[in-house]
């Protein structure tokens, strides 16, 4: 029996592929207009790192990392999410020496154990920012900003920004007991789950999709009605920045992060399409991370989209794959040295040239040449090499011109040099 891939974990294919180096393509030039630079971490951790930084009682620490033991019995885990090891990588390098405001951007696979499913799968792929350094609204609002404008770039328009403020550690105790208190008067009507966390993580009751949790806490107490005067200016001004930069937005009150990191702000940007696997991506402020991992008091914000759903949603548009500008048919050896030959120097001069290798017919490579969807062919036989002369053949109209083969690279790379790989 042949050995087929793990459960949950993809392979990204020829005709696909070329979608997620538009996605990714796209993010670059976005988020290098706002100043970001790529980091790229191990995708291994040591387990501490995401204990510490994502909660002992979250979804992703209880039950969906891979964690294992290497040979030394030193416990290392599959990055789960991105934030922990950026902020990680951060600290160990004093990246905070080099400039007061560091805007960082990764892209990669995650892992997380999870039931694999539409939009939902074991390894996954990230795309996500941070910026440390400025507790200013004004950067939220940038950030949300920048994952608008890509979100308009990459043309997914079916997608709605849900924004609330989580408060700080001087607001939210006072709040989550309140929570505790409402939740306490309805356990009966809360699932297991639900029952076993709502003391040690109240919030998650809130976010928790069973319809008794949600049925149960539809008269909870909000969030934003506990804020601090300090956590109310700020979200009042996050507000003001993104109606000022014209980035539409909705408050949920009831939209709380599965991780421990976040305070303040925080966000999800949603779709009806893809079922339950509604979040396309997701962040916010973790202005105490830095510091409890060790490095200095700095305050951050980031987000994270997820490449996977993103792809099923630009599933009708794809991109199709760079086809050739010019298939050379060629008929016995010598035309078949000859071609080989001119096929490299095309390569060399930038054009996508193509020709058999199978010794194939000339029928069978002009149909190749059809199913390729080349552009151009050039029929090379005894004739034309002495001749020194071919017709090409523009494959959409079929319209002919003699060219000759001496000056054949020089014309056609100004012809056909210059084409987008997204053509
Ligand atoms: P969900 O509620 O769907 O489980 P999450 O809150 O666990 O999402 P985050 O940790 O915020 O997700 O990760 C950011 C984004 O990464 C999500 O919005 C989603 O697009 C994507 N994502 C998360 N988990 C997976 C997964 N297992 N497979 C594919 N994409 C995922
Ligand atoms: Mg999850």
């Amino acid at each position: 029996m042949s050995i087929t891939a793990i459960k949950g974990m993809n392979d990204v294919l020829p005709g696909e592929v070329e979608t997620w180096q538009f996605l990714e393509q796209s993010a670059r030039d976005v988020f290098s207009l706002y100043g970001f630079s790529e980091i790229r971490t191990p995708i291994a951790e040591k387990t501490e790192l995401f204990c510490r930084s994502i909660g002992e009682t979250t979804d992703i620490v209880e039950k969906e990392m891979y964690t294992f033991n290497d040979k030394s019995n030193h416990s290392m885990t599959l990055r789960p999410e991105g934030t922990a090891p950026v902020m990680r990588a951060f600290i160990q390098n004093h990246l905070h020496n080099l400039d007061p405001v560091s805007k960082l951007y990764y892209m990669g696979p995650m892992f997380r154990y999870e039931r694999p499913q539409k939009g939902r799968y074991r390894q996954f792929h990230q795309l996500g920012v941070e910026v440390l350094g400025v507790e200013d609204a004004k950067v939220d609002a940038q950030v949300l900003a920048m994952l608008h404008q890509y979100f308009a770039r990459i043309e997914i328009d079916s997608v709605s920004l849900q924004i609330n403020s989580l408060g700080c550690p001087e607001c939210r105790p006072g709040y989550q007991q309140e929570l505790i208190a409402y939740l306490e008067s309805r356990l009966d009507q809360l699932c297991v789950e639900c029952q076993r966390r709502y003391q040690t993580n109240p919030l998650r009751v809130l976010d928790c999709k069973a319809a008794g949790c949600q049925a149960a806490t539809i008269d909870a107490p909000s969030v934003l009605d506990h804020l601090c005067s300090s956590c109310n200016d700020h979200f009042t001004q996050v507000k003001y920045y993104l109606n000022a930069l014209q980035v539409p937005f909705k408050v949920n009150s009831r939209m709380v992060r599965g991780l421990d990191y976040y305070v303040r702000t925080t966000f999800e940007l949603v779709t009806d399409q893809l079922g339950s696997q509604n979040a396309v991506a997701a962040g916010g402020r973790y202005d105490g991370l830095v510091e409890s991992l060790g490095g200095p008091a700095l305050p951050g914000i980031g987000f994270a989209i997820g490449l996977e759903r993103l792809v099923l949603m630009k599933n009708e548009q794809r991109i199709s794959p760079a086809t050739p500008q010019l298939f050379i048919a060629a008929l016995g050896k010598e035309a078949t040295d000859r071609a080989f030959v001119l096929m490299s120097q095309l390569q060399i001069a930038g054009v996508r040239a193509e020709m058999d290798y199978l010794g194939k017919s000339l029928k069978a490579q002009m149909r190749r040449a059809n199913k390729l969807n080349a552009a151009f062919t050039l029929i090379l036989g005894e004739d034309e090499l002495e001749s020194g002369q071919a017709q090409l053949k523009n494959m959409s109209d079929s319209s002919q011109s003699i060219i000759a083969l001496e000056s054949l690279v020089a014309t056609l790379s100004k012809k056909l040099g210059q084409v987008s790989t997204y053509s």
